[in-house]
């Protein structure tokens, strides 16, 4: 694999960037730090490691009944289901990330979302980026959020009319929609197949926002016009996303410590707060390059009840979530 240009890719791509019961109820184990004469060398360990680490070495998810706890860039993920690497009308890419985990919310809105893309954009499915790791958290490198199981990054590039080999998914670039200048849309792959598979995100009742590049909002503005725009509200700027819009999702019903983000301001962001996008200093801003990554954080900067999903049993892969991937 190109280590390089997954580094690359990932930062580029990434800034901030099955049905499962349903329960409130937490997995019971006893908290580490819950009686201060009993520390433990696995306990030290925790307090000096960073939280993305602890949560990366856990390559299965925990038990218990999915729920999505804490806000999207400082949380974890109870119970987290697998998206199969292979579906009818989507791949999932960087399989070496194991980062297709979700709440079986985001999952089933993954699967239900891709053939419906495929049906507004004329193409053959989409490409999935980065989810979550298999019980969320902070992750070593890509983004601040993706911690809580409801974010998904989902490639601008067209899914092919064949299966990809694992290191096709490794390797492959993502196309870039922006043009050099930061200002405008690359004319020549945008098309009106994006502003479809953007709306249909958009137009999602489960879907909280749609991240994109200040550049693409501003051509959706363009190319909307006269037309209605209230779907537009939810797609709003953010740093990077030129090559994959960000999906997050709301709060679940089954989840109450999930913390939800304040609602998107009235409006279809087509006014002028949108002109500071495009400002010098942003526009020079490489955030990619030092921002973007939740790895500072410590396991103690987290809900605490992310401590018991941490130490939690694993839950096996289940032989469904391997026969319906199809690749592993
Ligand atoms: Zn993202």
């Amino acid at each position: 694999m190109n280590r390089g240009l997954t580094i690359v890719t990932a930062l580029s791509a990434a800034l901030i960037c099955a049905a499962a019961a349903k329960s409130t109820a937490p997995v019971h184990v006893p908290l580490p730090r819950s009686n201060p004469l009993k520390t433990t060398e696995n306990e030290n360990q925790q307090d000096s490691k960073p939280a993305s680490v602890l949560f990366s070495e856990k390559k299965l998810p925990s038990l218990g009944r999915a729920m999505a706890i804490g806000y999207y860039p400082r949380g974890c993920l109870q119970g987290g289901v697998e998206l199969p690497t292979t579906g009818p009308t989507w791949q999932v890419m960087r399989l070496s990330r194991n980062r297709n985990w979700g709440h079986p919310e985001l999952v089933e809105f993954i699967e239900r979302f891709a053939p419906l893309a495929a049906e507004a954009t004329g193409r053959k499915g989409i490409l999935i980026g980065d989810m979550a790791q298999p019980r969320g958290g902070p992750l070593p490198f890509g983004h601040k959020s993706h911690q809580t199981g409801l974010d998904v990054d989902i490639w601008f590039m067209p899914m092919p009319d064949r299966v990809l080999s694992q290191e096709e998914r490794e390797n492959i670039r993502a196309s870039n929609l922006v043009a050099v200048d930061g200002k405008h849309v690359n004319d020549e792959i945008w098309s009106a197949a994006d502003v479809a598979f953007i709306r249909t995100a958009a137009e999602q009742p489960e879907v909280e926002r749609v991240l994109v590049n200040a550049a693409i909002k501003k051509e959706l503005c363009r190319v909307e016009g006269n037309n209605d725009r209230s779907w537009m509200s939810k797609v709003r700027p953010w740093y990077g996303h030129d090559d994959h819009m960000h999906v997050r999702l709301k709060c679940p019903a089954d989840s109450p410590n999930c913390e939800a983000q304040p609602a998107v301001p009235g409006g279809d962001g087509c006014d002028k707060s949108l002109d500071h996008w495009f400002a010098d200093w942003i526009l020079r801003l490489k955030i990619p390059e030092f921002g973007g990554s939740s790895a500072g954080l410590k396991l103690n900067n987290l809900p605490p009840a992310c401590i018991a999903v941490l130490n939690a049993a694993a839950r096996p892969t289940s032989a469904t979530t391997e026969e319906r991937s199809g690749l592993r």
